[in-house]
């Protein structure tokens, strides 16, 4: 089999450049050329407070100017650990115009998780909430940490922890400007993006400033309009890829007012949409579910565009979605990405009409293709094999792990980890990761398959899908399901409502309610942590 690129046909047709000019430019220039370009444009919005650009910019520069003070060089790894907040933007800019690489660091992290990303990156620095300055201290002897800079949203306490800094006193006054630093945008590291939380040991992808200079332009021409850039709703956390890239570097290259949102309460994004009327909302499906099962959110729906990505849409969930918004001038759209790619490389493009179930065309400059997992051989149209992507936002490697690169990085491309599969027009669809396939009685099972299904049911409203230890078939297939509010069933009705739908080695043996299921920080469904679990209730019987 050759290699095919049915998609390029989707570009033509829409007359939008699939083949985009990109220069190899240092990531604080976006936030720059912004603040150049329009000085008093809002650029972020934190609990009524609002920033513009330039007063963002001079912030940037200022504490840029006392990193380099208090010793930070080009190449050190600082781990920033924080929320949502003006000071994650302005922390994050600039460590990287020092060319300083930022490792992003999830604030709901316990001890033993902050003490291995900082020994694995060799952070010298930290900069984190007061709030939490407990769990660094306990570490701080164990690691290199040489400098704690803190902040926090309630002002700066009247005493110090021992050997801290105030972030905040960063930036209050005017200063010398930083010193420029040669940066070489395809070879330099900006953000080491630690991933595998939800698959097994945690790598630090490292992201160049050119691979997410890349994903922001790309992401900016495959959203034509200006019009959808006016306002982005930023509940993603910025810790996380899709909302630093999506969220964050997509704004700051658009010029793009932030409203910033911590953490994620529907009836708090509710209020947030009808108060301020966002133009662009990128969420995980978990958030959209939740909105969709909100009273509030009911008449609260006009964001022009709301984009899925992160984990699964699915297809029944979308489907209402698309209901609610009918009549609407709103749309919802799915991606697809991961921290390996900066992250975004396919979406359903807002210049067609986009496939419900797929994560749609390869992002403009991006190659995809599906093979076989083993000898890398191109696999024909509709065959289920391993996603493999090609294009700019495709990272430099794992940090220290060149084995690891080695597998994941081959014959040009990157190797997603993801089964799917590519129609006649050129759409993907993810079928599931490969570690999540369930192997029962010698069948492959794909747990996504059964999920759909079950979201059709009318009582569902969350459910996880998992393949759990079975001395007779190896694995079976269990449910753990969250019902809607009010809502009573059995197991059993279940069960009845898969066989009506399933082949019977797909149909569930297993269901177990529950009233929540275990997310990442970003609201993805942690599938491993149910299967861990449930190992760990049979190893006790
Ligand atoms: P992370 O590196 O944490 O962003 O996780 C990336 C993984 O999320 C991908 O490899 C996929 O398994 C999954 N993922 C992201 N977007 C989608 C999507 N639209 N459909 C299915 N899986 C997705």
């Amino acid at each position: 089999m050759s290699f095919q690129k049915p998609y390029l046909k989707e570009y033509e047709q829409a007359g939008v450049n699939w083949d985009i000019k990109l220069e190899p430019t240092a990531l604080p220039s976006l936030l720059f050329r912004s603040s150049q370009k329009n000085p008093h444009k809002t650029a972020l919005i934190f609990y009524g407070h609002e920033v513009s650009y330039a007063q963002l910019a001079a912030c940037v520069k200022r504490a840029a100017s006392v990193f380099y003070d208090i010793g930070v060089c080009k190449g050190d790894r600082i781990a920033v650990m924080l929320p949502n907040c003006p000071d994650f933007v302005i922390a994050y800019y600039a460590i990287l115009s020092l060319g300083g690489i930022v490792v992003n660091t999830n604030p709901m992290y316990v001890e033993r998780e902050i003490e291995h990303q900082v020994n694995d990156s060799g952070s010298n620095m930290i900069i984190t909430l007061n709030d939490l300055y407990f769990r660094v201290k306990n570490i701080r002897d164990n690691t290199a940490l040489e400098k704690v800079i803190l902040t926090g949203f309630a002002g700066k306490p009247e005493t110090m922890p021992d050997d801290t800094l105030w972030f905040p006193d960063f930036y209050a006054k005017d200063r010398p400007e930083p010193p420029k630093i040669d940066i070489n945008p395809e070879e330099d590291l900006a953000v080491l993006q630690y991933t595998g939380g939800t698959t097994g040991v945690s790598k630090g992808a490292m992201l160049t400033h050119f691979n997410l200079y890349a994903n922001s332009q790309q992401t900016d021409h495959f959203f034509i309009g200006d019009e959808k850039k006016q306002l982005t709703l930023a509940v993603l956390p910025f810790f996380h890829v899709y909302g630093m890239s999506s969220c964050m570097n997509l704004a700051m290259a658009a010029g793009t007012t932030l409203i910033l949102v911590p953490r994620f309460d529907p009836a708090e994004i509710a209020k947030i949409i009808k108060d301020y009327k966002p133009t662009f909302f990128p969420g995980v499906p978990t958030m959209f579910i939740a909105l969709l099962n909100h009273p509030d959110f009911k008449d609260a729906t006009n964001v022009m565009v709301y984009n899925s990505g992160g984990a699964p849409m699915p297809v029944d969930v979308l489907l209402k979605f698309e209901k609610l918004l009918e009549g609407t001038e709103s749309e919802i759209g799915e991606g697809y990405g991961l921290s390996e790619s900066s992250p975004t490389t396919h979406c359903n493009p807002i210049f067609g009409d986009g496939k419900p179930g797929s994560i749609g065309i390869p992002f403009p400059g991006t190659d995809a293709a599906i093979v076989n997992s083993e000898s890398g051989d191109f696999l024909p149209i509709g065959e289920v094999g391993e996603l493999v992507i090609k294009g700019p936002q495709v990272m430099k490697g794992y940090w220290n792990m060149p084995e690891q690169t080695e597998k994941t990085l081959r014959n040009g491309f990157l190797f997603t980890g993801d089964m799917g599969k590519m129609d006649e027009d050129g759409y993907f669809y993810i079928v599931d990761r490969k570690k999540d396939m369930i192997i029962a009685s010698g069948y492959n099972i794909y747990p996504r398959e059964i999920e759909e299904v079950l979201f059709e049911h009318p009582k569902v409203q969350e459910v996880v899908v998992a393949g759990v230890p079975d001395t007779y078939r190896g694995e079976t297939v269990k449910a753990f399901v969250v019902l809607k509010q009010g809502e009573t069933c059995t197991g059993e009705e279940l069960i009845d409502f898969c066989k009506e739908r399933l082949a019977p080695y797909k149909v569930p043996k297993k269901v177990e309610f529950r009233d929540e299921l275990p997310k990442t920080t970003v609201g993805k469904l942690l599938r491993r942590k149910l299967i861990e679990e449930e190992k760990a209730k049979l190893e006790q019987e």
